[in-house]
């Protein structure tokens, strides 16, 4: 094939992927008794080339994730951004918050304090207020980022003292599971802990994103009360590293 078919298959995929992938969150999202406009769909864009990102764009995608502060700045140039929220999803170190932040509209992996505060000094010399969600290691896994979830409260009450962010929510990248009853479990304890925080009414903190669900288990995680799903894979078909 020319790479000029090739181009066009790939456009037509992406947009198969898209319509299927609406479909599904519709139908889990009515099968949660919600609305489907209540689950935001995220486009995850690491390692996908801008041509892409821009057709799943011109399709209707209005909130994209990007794992790599370096791979984000790179490429948004050549974006077609308007109107589209960005959000940072990869590990952060504090080393690179000066970087990121003004650049994204929310920084999503946030798992420490020491990140948060660097986060809030870096937006108060910019004279703004990032929002943020506190990522969770909802498997207790030794290889994941997040948050210790016994140490969950604790360490939001110690973020939301920081006044140049604002805590909109969690996130969460659950374990490899075997089945989608065990997958729902995760999910399940991370409504749970949405649902306890966002009891808890505290300043400066408003628990209105779930951000829970991949390309291979979206559906569950609607199911289980996410707000915005973070589809990659199934969207722009497999990763190229
Ligand atoms: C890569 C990535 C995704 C998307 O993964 P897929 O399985 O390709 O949908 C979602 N969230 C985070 C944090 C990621 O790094």
């Amino acid at each position: 094939m020319t790479e000029k078919a090739l181009v066009e298959e790939r456009f037509r995929d992406i947009e198969e992927n898209y319509k299927r992938i609406r479909e599904n969150i519709c139908e889990a999202a009515l099968r949660s008794g919600r609305d489907e406009k209540s689950v935001r769909l995220m486009g995850v864009t690491k390692t996908v080339d801008s041509l892409y990102i821009n057709h799943a764009l011109s399709l209707g995608i209005d909130l994209i994730g990007e794992n790599r502060v370096q791979e984000y700045l790179g490429k948004r140039d050549e974006l077609h951004l308007d109107g589209v929220e960005k959000h940072l999803i990869g590990h952060l170190q504090t080393n690179k918050v000066r970087q990121i932040v003004g650049e994204v509209d929310m920084i999503d992996s946030v798992d420490s304090v020491k990140v948060a505060k660097e986060i809030g000094k870096e937006s108060a010399k910019r004279g703004l207020v990032t929002d943020v969600l506190v990522e969770i290691n909802i498997g207790g896994e030794e290889s994941k980022f997040g948050l210790d979830p016994s140490k969950l409260t604790e360490t939001v009450c110690e973020m939301a003292e920081i006044s140049s962010i604002h805590i909109k929510g969690l996130m969460a990248i659950p374990p490899i599971c075997d089945s989608s009853t065990e997958i729902r479990k995760f999910f399940m304890n991370m409504n749970r802990m949405f649902l306890d925080i966002k009891a808890k009414k505290l300043d400066n903190v408003s628990m209105d994103v779930l951000s829970m669900g991949m390309s291979g288990d979206y559906v569950e995680a609607i199911l289980e009360g996410s707000t915005m799903v973070r589809v990659g894979s199934s969207l722009f078909g497999k990763r190229v590293y």
